[in-house]
């Protein structure tokens, strides 16, 4: 009787046995099965065929399999057993992070979803009264469209599109022929670039590139015509960004250039049946070119022909919570196992694909120049703050900068990687603070626009939100204050000081309404603001064509952070917001407030030399021993006293598993030690070879698992980026 193992989403996440039947026997991995699991039926995937069961055969339950998709090919199950290896998390979770909802329900999927109609001949007209068949056969009659396109403004129109199926008066419509819009000529530079990957498509053979294109090189312009050359020949082309706020512009600019191709979106950020749908469209290969963040590149892509990565180098990138995996590194793996180019984009690499481009293992293409023709890169300057005193978190010459620019009518962006009013409430009587009662963290105030007073306190960790108390809530003094600056109060700082100026501040809160981002942005793009005033959101990829000054301020806590990449990411951040500058022919200025204005890295921003600074980087991390040069991993406890965290992480360094090439240190506190009640230490582990350190967790997580759970809940995090 055949049996198969099924990749199943549970708490204790693995893999289980199951019997199919006869009519099943046919079965291949990579298949939907529905099966019994306790008193529920859960839709998971066949990873294995024909397997002995590993316990008695009258115990293993039937399951039953889902014919209505193509299974998944085994690229995509490698991908996903090496994600559940290599970070540690069950297989049978892995494979439900990566399915969208509607995959993992019992009910039949309709092919129809992913297929695209057109009328084989004039379609009937409908009375007034039958409006769901009217406006199909109107949306119909216009273009061919695809079946989840139609479906998503009503659900009975799935049963009418088989049912005019079923009547021939529909069918799919025939693929058509790829077409790319008129470009720009390519500069040199990036004709290079393009030139090379193209030579790695032609050869169908796994190759990582690092594109280092200074900020406004006209990195997407070599992703559009790489993309063209795989899509010509029939592929489908990943492509991932940090963001979702990145992702409108972009697919505009893949749907403008590629016409007759199907561009669809993967991120969070999607209702489950948008995101359903355009994994299905993926999946079947109707997707031509799938765009997204981190998620995406779990998509089932049967004709994968490339993957582009942009911004490589950024932090969101890995995800910090569930499946703790780098989308990035996943990518590249993904790549080398299905042999196709991967291009990682960046004007600032992070020092681990840095590392690899200076090894060898990774190609490397450099673009030196901005690609619009007069455009040149901004210049730096440092401003001292002991000599340019800052008045409201800003300085004389930032003011008289933003001032000229207001006269020409060109943008200014004011940078401040802090939201909220002020990060701290506090009472300079009896010296009060407001501390979140969950968490080791101040409250941070916050207030709405336009108001004078009152607005709230809340907890960027836990989500805790309270009124600003009148007084203090100690010993009742009235005069409580916020300290220290934030975007809103920035905001209103600017706007008091520049009273004609329309300023728009662009973080978080004022983008967290669905479709706010891209309005705020889209009122940029149009000249509509003449100071922005934002976060790292800003910072991020944006071309900005009339912004000609960036203004960094209070960048100054990064230097002292106790994180050893808190450099290389302020680094990357300052380079990234001052390439938002000077991007079209106006020349830009970017000016960095700081009391250290001899620090080296401020000294490298200036420099513009981020080869020089990345390479002392590498070296110090040689020194220290810190990743690059090594690898790490986090085992993290949480339970709510410390010391019973502490406790359980000190008998797990003390296991006696065998540690070879694998240094185990000691169980600290998280800086963020107290979150939403609960208590938090970690361990860190670290060895010179990967390979050692992953044999050792694989022994070791075996172990911890084996003892009792007691009141600790714990997590493994490979790789971590914050420590
Ligand atoms: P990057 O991602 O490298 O920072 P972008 O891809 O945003 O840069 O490109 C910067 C600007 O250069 C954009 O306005 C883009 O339209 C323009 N651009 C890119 N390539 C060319 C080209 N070959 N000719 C003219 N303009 C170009
Ligand atoms: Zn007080
Ligand atoms: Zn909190």
């Amino acid at each position: 009787m055949p049996y198969v193992r099924v990749a199943v989403e549970v708490p204790v996440g693995g893999l289980f046995d199951y019997r199919v039947g006869d009519a099943d026997a046919a079965v291949v991995a990579g298949q939907r099965i529905a099966v019994p699991f306790g008193p529920r039926t859960l839709v998971g995937v066949v990873m294995e065929t024909d397997v002995t069961p590993a316990v008695p055969p009258e115990r293993i339950r039937a399951g039953r399999v889902l014919g209505d998709l193509a299974p998944l090919a085994a690229p995509w199950l490698d991908l996903l057993r090496f994600c559940s290896a290599y970070y540690h998390h069950p297989l049978g979770n892995a494979v439900g992070a990566a399915l969208p909802a509607l995959v993992k329900t019992e009910r039949p999927i309709s092919s129809t979803l992913w297929t695209r109609y057109a009328p084989t001949a004039a379609l009937p007209t409908f009375p007034k009264r039958e409006r769901t068949s009217a406006r199909l056969a109107a949306a119909l009659t216009a273009a061919p469209c695809f079946g989840h396109e139609l479906v998503s403004t009503s659900p009975k129109t799935l049963a009418l599109l088989e049912d005019w199926r079923a009547r021939d008066w529909i069918a799919e419509a025939p693929r058509g022929g790829f077409v790319a819009a008129p470009a720009p000529p390519l500069g040199a530079e990036q004709a290079a670039a393009v030139a090379a990957v193209e030579r790695d498509l032609e050869g169908g053979r796994f190759t990582a590139t690092l594109l280092q294109g200074v900020t406004g090189s006209g990195k997407t312009e070599v992703y559009l015509r790489v993309a063209a050359r795989a899509l010509a020949a029939g592929g489908q082309v990943l492509v991932l960004v940090p963001e979702i706020n990145l992702t409108p512009r972009l697919i505009d600019q893949f749907r403008q250039r590629f016409p007759q191709s199907t561009v669809v979106l993967l991120h969070s950020g999607l209702s489950d049946s948008e995101r359903s749908h355009n994994w299905l469209l993926a999946h079947a290969g109707g997707a031509d070119v799938v765009l997204g963040t981190r998620l995406a590149v779990l998509a089932s892509l049967p004709r994968l022909a490339l993957i582009v990565v942009d911004e490589e180098h950024d932090p969101s990138f890995k995800q910090q919570e569930g499946m703790r995996y780098s989308a990035r590194d996943l990518a590249v793996y993904r790549a080398k196992r299905e042999s196709v180019p991967i291009l990682l984009g960046s004007a600032t690499p992070s020092l681990e694909t840095f590392a690899h481009a200076l090894s060898g293992r990774y190609a490397r293409l450099v673009m030196r120049e901005r690609a619009v023709a007069d455009a040149a890169l901004p210049a730096v300057r440092v401003i001292d703050l002991a000599v340019n005193r800052a008045e409201h978190g800003l300085s004389a010459p930032v003011m008289e900068a933003i001032r000229e620019r207001l006269q020409r009518g060109e943008q200014s962006l004011v940078f401040l990687n802090r939201r909220g009013y002020a990060p701290v409430l506090s009472c300079a009587a009896c010296g009060w603070v407001s501390a979140c009662s969950r968490c080791s963290a101040y409250l941070v105030m916050h207030r709405r626009r336009g108001l004078a007073s009152g607005g709230s306190l809340l907890c960027h960790h836990c989500g805790y939100a309270e009124a600003v108390p009148a007084a203090c809530p100690t010993c009742g003094n009235v005069d409580i204050r916020g300290y220290g600056q934030g975007t809103q109060r920035l905001e209103v700082t600017i706007a008091q000081a520049f009273p004609a100026a329309r300023v728009l501040r662009i973080d978080r809160d004022s983008t967290s309404r669905k479709g706010a981002a891209e309005a705020l942005f889209d009122q940029v793009h149009a000249g509509e603001a003449d100071i922005l005033v934002g976060t790292q959101m800003l910072a991020k990829g944006h071309d900005f064509k009339n912004l000609t000054l960036v203004a960094a301020i209070n960048v100054d806590a990064a230097l002292m952070s106790a994180d050893f990449r808190a450099s290389e990411r302020l680094f990357a951040q300052l380079t990234q917001v001052a390439g938002r500058a000077g991007r079209a022919d106006k020349p830009g200025v970017v000016l960095i407030q700081t009391r250290f204005p001899d620090h080296p890295l401020f000294q490298a921003v200036v420099a513009g030399d981020y080869d020089r600074f990345a390479r002392g980087l590498l070296a110090e991390r040689e020194r220290a021993g810190l990743p690059p040069a090594t690898f790490q991993a986090l085992l993290r406890a949480e339970a709510s006293k410390l010391e019973t965290a502490l406790e359980f992480l000190k008998r797990a360094a003390a296991s006696g598993v065998p540690a070879e090439a694998v240094e185990i240190y000691d169980p600290v506190p998280m800086s963020l030690t107290r979150l939403m009640n609960v208590e938090r230490a970690q361990l860190l582990v670290e060895s010179r070879s990967r390979p050692a350190l992953q044999a050792f967790l694989d022994r070791w997580l075996d172990w911890i698992g084996r003892q009792p759970p007691g009141a600790v809940r714990w997590h493994i995090e490979v790789d971590p980026l914050e420590i």
